[in-house]
């Protein structure tokens, strides 16, 4: 059986990409925990080295950035060539993404 401590770790040291829903259901919490966790609301103090994802990088998806392009419902890419563009989760792990429209 692990500790709080384990399940907090386990959280934190998940990939930035990973969706917060599939943290929770590997963990065993509900998302609305999960996501307090990721993003330090909740047992901030415990593992403070350990690195929190921000509320904007939680919100990144390939769809709301400058490089994504769609021609169909069934047809995108990535203007850098990243292949995982398709996937929305990506985005929060990519270091290219640029928010449509700030530049
Ligand atoms: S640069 Fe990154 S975030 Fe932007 S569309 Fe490509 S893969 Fe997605």
């Amino acid at each position: 059986m692990r500790s709080s401590d384990d399940v907090v770790l386990a959280v934190l040291n998940a990939p930035v990409e990973m969706r917060t829903a599939d943290i929770a259901r590997q963990v065993g919490l509900s998302t609305e925990s999960t996501r307090k966790i990721r993003i330090g609301e909740s047992y901030v103090n415990l593992f403070p080295k350990v690195d929190r994802i921000t509320q904007e990088q939680m919100s990144r998806t390939c769809e709301s950035c400058e490089f994504f392009q769609r021609t169909s419902k069934r047809k995108s890419w990535c203007n850098l060539g990243y292949p995982e563009a398709c996937n929305s989760r990506f985005a929060r792990g990519c270091g290219a993404y640029t928010q449509r429209g700030a530049a």
